[in-house]
């Protein structure tokens, strides 16, 4: 166990408690002082995930966590539905009873809670997921949001989203709809 502060690797333990799914226990750095937390649970089979390649690696919901964060980020999305979208493919993931899992059946379940979620969000994992391999299909999504769903809609929503994609909208949204800055032109 290393000290995540200074990776030293003695401790001692300062408190344990049986939670959930398994002993948690804080632990007390004895060389920096500082606490941390480790959990102790079972290990249950691990889910080999098969790469493109054909390289193994063990499925990691951290890594899946952290791609769902990226893909949704500055979204509008309700605290928490992250951590759901993780789980729910976690859950699903071993509810296949399967030992090893190709790469490209996790992306699409990513990408199948995505697009329910966040057409953006979907649209950002998608671009990066697919690697741009399937340029066609992915166009597609990108003409599909671009489509007017009602004849109401405003054009403003729809750039919106193209900007989003390429990252441009950082800016805070509303702006972009107010009459463009004059610039003062010199009077002789
Ligand atoms: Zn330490």
């Amino acid at each position: 166990m290393y000290c995540p502060f200074c990776n030293d690797t003695s401790s001692k333990v300062v408190e344990s408690r049986d939670s959930q799914d398994g002993i948690r226990r804080r632990r007390e750095c004895l060389r920096c002082g500082l606490r941390y937390t480790t959990y102790e649970r079972v290990q249950t089979k691990a889910l080999m995930v098969i790469k493109q390649d054909g390289r193994r690696e063990v499925f990691n919901k951290d890594k899946l966590w952290t791609s769902l964060t990226k893909a949704c980020a500055k979204r509008p999305l309700p605290i928490g539905s992250i951590d759901k979208v993780a789980d729910e493919i976690e859950a699903q993931l071993s509810g296949l009873g399967r030992a090893e899992i190709p790469s490209n059946i996790i992306g699409e379940l990513v990408m199948d809670r995505l697009r329910g979620l966040d057409r953006v969000a979907y649209i950002r994992f998608a671009s990066v997921y697919r690697d741009f391999r399937d340029i066609e299909s992915f166009r597609e999504e990108v003409d599909a949001l671009l489509e007017p769903r009602e004849t109401s809609s405003t054009p403003t929503n729809q750039l919106s989203f193209l900007e989003d994609i390429d990252g441009f909208a950082l800016k805070p949204k509303g702006r972009r709809r107010g009459r463009p800055k004059k610039v003062p032109t010199e009077t002789a």
